[in-house]
């Protein structure tokens, strides 16, 4: 596989080029030169296949032809995605697939074990590897635990101080090790310009190797588009072989849509994609105008989608060639607030007994909009991505619901290990000393 940048002025990368350098020298975003589909003989080898890594070397195997040796690939896999991702019925028309089974209980799990394993084959023996990460919550406990005793690499992650939720920051602070945590006084916008920062200095980078795991990182997208097939493998063991589901994922920096979007180009059968934002609805109002317009972003219930100018929509407008009629056929977007998402985890709670994280619930939020709309067909049956556990967001999700939720045994243990971080000023000077000093 090659890979070129959105922009258009670098030169194509193989794929573990692309993962070390996150972002291409022009500063552009790495996609797939080709996405060429699967044949009918491999589609149905991805449905008969009796696991989740099963269904991910397939996929992989057909993107990267040789240049990863096969026995490693399936080791890599095989390790990554040992959790399961079960697709659930909650009601007659629609299906949650549950992505947060893995070790920090979100779905970016998924992508950042299996990165955590390639990366360190695209830097020689010897070469430092310093990930160095900002979040808003979900991406740096999922990167921290992927990394946390890998051989030769170290870890920094970058939060806002007081605005992730106890759970995140347990899950970041706690490893220890190779994984330093940093709590900045400051925004998760100001996390992202002091990595930003970083790595605009040249001999930084390149003493400390560093290297980023946000989804600007095409590691970080293409594990995810095998959960989309893994999803509609389910489907069909459900309903038959001929559905044709409808895919909602709710949506904030847009690498998980763009994983969907991929898996479709690579022969995913679907009804098409609605991205599911709260009241951060740049993606919407584009779709709408035809005008994108990023804004600061607005705090909201589901803040790991709280995202005012999402990196991944150039990978998506690359996708589609920039023709606006050829992506809204295909990919349609809905905002909800604050109150509808609260409203949701509430009302399915009540009704099914199901419960909801709040990005899961702006998702079927947006879903029973979109149906209401007249936007879905009535037999379509319908799939939305649950992007983490409503644990991890207890503190809106028991009010909603009016009860306590049961504590699984992987988040009561984060209460016994010492909190370990170090504060952080919204200082480019103050990070750079911090990261060579330690
Ligand atoms: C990161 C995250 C999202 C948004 O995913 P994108 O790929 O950035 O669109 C949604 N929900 C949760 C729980 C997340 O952690």
């Amino acid at each position: 596989m090659r890979l070129i940048s959105t922009r258009g002025r670098a030169p194509a990368v193989d794929l573990l080029t692309a993962l070390r350098r996150g972002l291409a020298p022009d500063g552009g975003l790495y996609m797939p030169t080709a996405l060429p589909p699967l044949g009918v003989a491999q589609l149905d080898a991805i449905d008969a296949a009796s696991s989740l890594s099963e269904r991910a070397r397939l996929v992989f195997a057909h993107l990267l032809a040789s240049e990863i040796d096969g026995a490693r690939l399936e080791a890599v896999l095989d390790e990554a995605l040992d959790f399961p991702i079960p697709l659930v019925e909650l009601d007659a028309r629609t299906h949650v697939l549950e992505l947060f089974h893995g070790p920090t209980l979100a779905f970016k799990d998924v992508a950042a074990r299996v990165m955590a394993r390639l990366l360190p084959m695209a830097v020689a023996p010897g070469e430092p590897l310093l990930v160095l990460t900002a979040t808003s919550g979900d991406t740096g406990g999922a990167v921290a635990q992927a990394f946390h005793g890998v051989d030769g690499v170290r870890v920094a992650v970058l939060y806002p101080r007081g605005r992730i939720t106890d759970v995140q920051e347990r899950q970041i602070g706690t490893l220890g090790g190779n994984v330093r945590a940093f709590a900045v006084e400051g925004s998760f916008d100001d996390c992202q310009r002091l990595v930003k920062g970083a790595f605009a200095d040249a001999a930084l980078t390149a003493e400390l190797g560093l290297t980023s795991a946000n989804s600007i990182n095409i590691g970080r997208l293409l594990p995810q588009a095998v959960y989309y097939f893994h999803a509609l493998a389910q489907l069909r063991a459900a309903r038959g072989r001929e559905v044709v589901p409808f895919f909602v994922t709710p949506s904030g920096n847009f690498g998980n849509l763009t994983a969907g979007l991929i898996a479709h180009r690579l022969g995913l059968p679907a009804a098409g994609f609605l991205a599911a934002t709260n009241a951060n609805d740049v993606v919407p109002a584009f779709l709408e105008t035809g005008r994108y317009r990023p804004r600061p972003s607005l705090a909201t219930l589901s803040s790991a989608m709280d995202v005012g100018d999402p990196s991944n929509w150039s990978r998506i407008r690359h996708l589609f060639d920039d023709d606006l009629a050829r992506l809204r056929a295909t990919v349609e977007a809905v905002p909800v607030d604050d109150v509808a998402t609260r409203e949701t985890i509430e009302e399915v709670a009540r009704v099914s007994g199901y419960v909801l994280d709040p990005h899961t619930a702006v998702g079927i939020a947006a879903l029973e909009r979109h149906r209401s709309a007249a936007g879905i067909g009535a037999d379509t049956p319908c799939i939305v991505l649950s992007t983490a556990h409503p644990i991890k967001f207890r503190a809106i999700v028991e009010p909603a619901i009016g009860r306590p939720l049961d504590v699984p045994a992987r988040v009561a243990a984060l209460d016994e290990r010492p909190l370990d971080v170090a504060p952080l000023p919204n200082d480019l000077a103050a990070l750079r000393e911090a990261l060579l000093g330690g």
